[in-house]
């Protein structure tokens, strides 16, 4: 009877919960990559998103699952094919802060309906160029949905 009550999260504390604690690990591969060395990249890492870089590192574009098989349907030579031909590119690209919330989060990934948010950190040598941090995924969001049922904290 005297055990400590676990801790119960505050509505308040689970509608603050930020971007920054909660992202993952990004991967990324170069916008010049082929089709074809992506697809093995998304196997190898087990991930269902890709983020392409350019030459300098800044955020050029997204490859999802389906993105590399209409490339596949419609391409014979995909070691040849390079990703920047197929990727969704800047400045259509959905992103997330850090500093915002993971509801923030929540609410892009339903509204634009995608599976991934690049996290981003804009760069100040360079107006709409961003380095990317981290990943936010539907599966980050549903982990944290569990946990808080189960009550534990994360
Ligand atoms: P899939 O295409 O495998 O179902 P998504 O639903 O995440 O995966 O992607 C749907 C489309 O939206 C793809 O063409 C993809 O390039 C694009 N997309 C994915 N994530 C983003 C994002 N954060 N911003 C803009 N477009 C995105």
């Amino acid at each position: 009877f005297n055990k400590e009550k676990e801790r119960l999260f505050e509505p308040t504390e689970v509608l603050n919960l930020k971007v920054n604690d909660y992202k993952g690990h990004p991967i990324v591969v170069q916008k010049s990559s082929s089709v074809y060395d992506a697809i093995v990249q998304m196997f190898l890492e087990d991930v269902g998103t890709l983020y392409a870089v350019d030459s300098e590192g800044c955020l050029a574009g997204v490859i999802s699952r389906k993105d590399l098989l209409r490339a596949a349907i419609g391409n014979k030579n995909l070691e040849d094919l390079p990703v920047s031909v197929i990727m969704t590119r800047m400045p259509n690209i959905i992103t997330v802060k850090p500093e915002e919330t993971l509801v923030q989060a929540a609410k892009k990934l339903v509204t634009n309906r995608i599976d991934s948010l690049p996290v981003v950190r804009e760069l100040s040598n360079k107006s709409d160029s961003y380095e990317v941090i981290g990943r936010i995924t539907k599966t980050t969001i549903t982990k944290v949905y569990l946990e808080i049922a189960e009550q534990k904290s994360v």
